[in-house]
């Protein structure tokens, strides 16, 4: 189906009402490991769950191979009780599933999962990684959220699950990767004031941010050797990623926000319009989004 065929088709599916809506947004969050959804949205997840939004973050595979000195079922374990750990600090909901990390692929069973979630959770918004980030897991979790988008509002596309009534807005986290085309940043949220809750579940998450053996502690350089050393070390790096974001996308914020409020803010987190889904404006998603 031609592409614009296929939204005449869905306008016709599910016409989209005029005005905003009235009632806190739902959110779906997805991402590739038990921990990446956290990274990516976890400051503004914090800031919805404070205004009452109902968000749901969901990791396509249970991370067991995420580690170098231990991996299979206790680091599967262990990764869910981290992400629950942050969705407390957070006051949202998580789900991990039990795919292998590392194995994910683009199958029509994983398409109708990903569909029936975002028709489970009712969602506004559904965010996830861009098709061009560099791990297969990564990839694969955005392939999957775009390809659910036409089959999200499909009557019977999963009879059992809720259709949705209207396209969810679908919205991208950065990568640095610049082929086929570098991360637009179209909506750039400040998230100081969540911002330390997104520090307590980076050190919720100590398979990933405070191990000898996590991944960040293998790759980054002068890791210092004490436990406690390392964990704040490694945070430290972490912000140092959002406040870079801030500054990278500061004419984005100084446009969203002001020249005041859009200079002051520290630490951002950033979002791609998905060119699938409802195409918001951006006074939409500033209703839609807290802090605005
Ligand atoms: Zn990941």
């Amino acid at each position: 189906m031609s592409r614009l065929l296929l939204v005449i088709g869905l306008g016709l599916l599910c016409p989209i009402p005029s005005g905003a809506q009235n009632t806190a947004p739902r959110i779906i969050a997805f991402g590739a490991h038990p921990d990446d959804a956290e990274l990516e949205v976890g400051g503004v997840a914090a800031l919805w769950a404070q205004e009452g939004a109902r968000v749901k973050l969901v990791s396509m595979t249970n991370g067991d191979i995420g580690h170098f000195e231990m991996a299979g079922g206790p680091l599967a374990q262990r990764r869910r009780a981290e992400v629950q750990a942050c969705a407390d600090i957070f006051g949202v909901t998580t789900e991990v599933l039990d795919i292998h990390d590392g194995e994910l692929m683009p199958t029509l069973e994983n398409r109708r999962t990903v569909a029936r979630l975002i028709r489970d959770w009712q969602a506004d918004i559904v965010m996830s990684h861009r098709r061009y980030d560099y791990h297969a897991d990564h990839r694969y979790t955005g392939e999957l959220v775009e390809d659910a988008a036409v089959v999200v509002v499909a009557a019977f596309f999963d009879p059992y699950s809720p259709r949705l009534e209207r396209n969810p807005i679908i919205l991208h986290y950065p990568d640095d990767f610049q082929k086929p085309y570098p991360f637009q940043p179209d909506f750039v949220v400040g998230i100081d004031d969540a911002v330390e809750k997104k520090w307590d579940c980076i050190r919720a998450m100590p398979s990933q941010f405070a191990d000898a053996g996590s991944w960040q502690a293998r790759y980054l350089p002068d890791v210092p050797d004490g436990p406690v050393e390392r964990r704040e070390y490694i945070l430290e790096v972490v912000k140092r990623r959002y406040e870079e974001q801030a500054n990278r996308y500061r004419d984005r914020l100084i446009e969203l926000y002001g020249e005041e409020q859009g200079r002051e803010i520290k630490y951002a987190e950033a979002f791609e319009i998905c060119q699938y889904g409802r195409q918001p404006t951006i006074d939409e998603l500033k209703q839609l989004f807290p802090t605005f």
